[in-house]
């Protein structure tokens, strides 16, 4: 009998010495206390292993508090200006920086961003695809700025500011440069080339060829300086243009211009397919698509075809210069546009060119709130397309 009662006597004062400990711990656990006696047991386990979680727990906040601290050092350290917007443009979170930068456009947490310039704000609106290059904030228009949105999330999107003022004041001393050392030039090779036209052919047999080459390099330099002339007041010109550009004329004269160039070389087409003329510059716009008439002319070998076509586009209208001449290899198409950025420096000197033409093409349609886009296969042809926004469309009879 004594030993059945010692037999359930051991485990009851067990049990009842484990969970003495165990409540001692948890005494202590709760006043925050180093050191707790270790726990034993079932109920010392699973305190032990409760414990064990949240250690790991604070382990987890502080390092996560840490990467908090380290991300904020980071937006203030980082010369940009950051926020974080949601999907409705509600600004969540910005450093420093942007505040800097963005002045007073810069809205209350939690509130709605509002560009007081209106192209920066359309921008915005429209979903801001494309970085804005040169935006100069009202409070502040000595400042230049570049805005860019990166979304990160299906929620959040990082806008970026960039201070851009010392890069665009260079851009502008080198376009400066550009045009007076271009302006220079032009009275000296107006000389040069009224000295070479007085020679007769006859006069001097024994240099006819070196005057020959001379006029042509004097010619060539003539064409540059007016290109680069042409590129400086289209980077000057900042307005609009409104005329009314009537395009059957303009299409007639790419035509005659396309003709006169290949000397029945080519199989030349014309499409006039759209009833509708343009509001722009002329003088430009007709610049503009000769420079594609003839660089399809002289990037076509004799035989090829020349197709020209003005046409509805989804945007708009499209002018087309469709040839089927030696193409273009693919790594060189998104630099095409830029100055001087020429395939072959040989093969564009020889058919006569500046290297300066699909720039002012660029520079025209932008100036029109168009744009150049090339398609090309090499041995099979090339396509340029001056797509032309609806807002620069007019109906040919109507005069609206
Ligand atoms: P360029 O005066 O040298 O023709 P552009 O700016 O008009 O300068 O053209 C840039 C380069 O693009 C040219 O050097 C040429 O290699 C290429 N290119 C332009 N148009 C065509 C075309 N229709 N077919 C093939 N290559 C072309």
């Amino acid at each position: 009998m004594s030993n059945l009662i010692w037999l359930f006597t051991i485990p009851v004062v067990w049990g009842l010495y484990e969970f003495a400990v165990a409540l001692r711990m948890l005494y202590l656990l709760k006043r925050g206390a180093r050191t707790i006696p270790t726990p034993f047991g079932l109920i010392g386990a699973l305190i032990k292993q409760g414990q064990q979680r949240r250690e790991k727990s604070e382990r987890r906040h502080q390092r996560l508090m840490q990467l908090l601290i380290a991300m904020r050092a980071l937006g203030r350290a980082l010369p940009d200006g950051l926020a974080v917007l949601d999907s409705e443009s509600r600004l969540i979170w910005s450093n420093s920086q942007v505040e800097e930068l963005l002045l007073s456009d810069l809205p209350e947490r939690g509130a709605r961003l509002h560009f007081s310039d209106a192209r920066a704000q359309e921008w915005l609106t429209n979903g801001a695809s494309e970085p804005l290059i040169d935006f100069a904030n009202a409070s502040n228009t000595e400042l230049r700025l570049s805005l860019k949105i990166v979304p990160f999330s299906d929620q959040f999107r990082l806008l970026i500011a960039r201070d851009v003022t010392v890069a665009m004041r260079l851009a502008q001393v080198r376009r400066d440069f550009v045009a007076n050392v271009s302006h220079e030039l032009r009275t000296p090779l107006t000389v040069i080339n009224g000295y070479l036209d007085t020679f007769e052919p006859d006069e001097l047999p024994e240099y006819t060829e070196v005057l020959e080459q001379m006029r042509n390099q004097s010619r060539r330099m003539v064409q540059i300086v007016a290109d680069l002339l042409t590129l400086a007041r289209l980077d000057h010109n900042t307005e609009s243009p409104t005329g009314d550009v009537s395009l059957a004329p303009l299409l007639g004269y790419l035509l005659d211009d396309a003709n006169g160039l290949s000397r029945g070389a080519h199989k030349i087409s014309l499409a006039d397919t759209l009833p509708m003329d343009l509001i722009g510059d002329e003088k430009d716009l007709r610049s503009a698509f000769s420079n594609l008439v003839s660089n399809a002319v002289r990037y076509t070998p004799t035989g090829g075809t020349i197709a020209l076509r003005w046409a509805w586009h989804a945007e708009g209208a499209v002018f087309t210069v469709q040839d089927s001449g030696v193409g273009i290899p693919e790594q060189h198409l998104p630099r095409l546009t830029e100055r001087f950025y020429r395939i072959s420096t040989s093969r564009s000197r020889e058919s006569g060119g500046t290297g300066l033409g699909l720039a002012i093409v660029k520079h025209v349609l932008e100036s029109h709130q168009g744009r150049l886009e090339i398609e090309s296969v090499i041995g099979q042809g090339s396509t340029f397309k001056c797509i032309l926004p609806r807002a620069r469309l007019r109906y040919r009879d109507s005069g609206v």
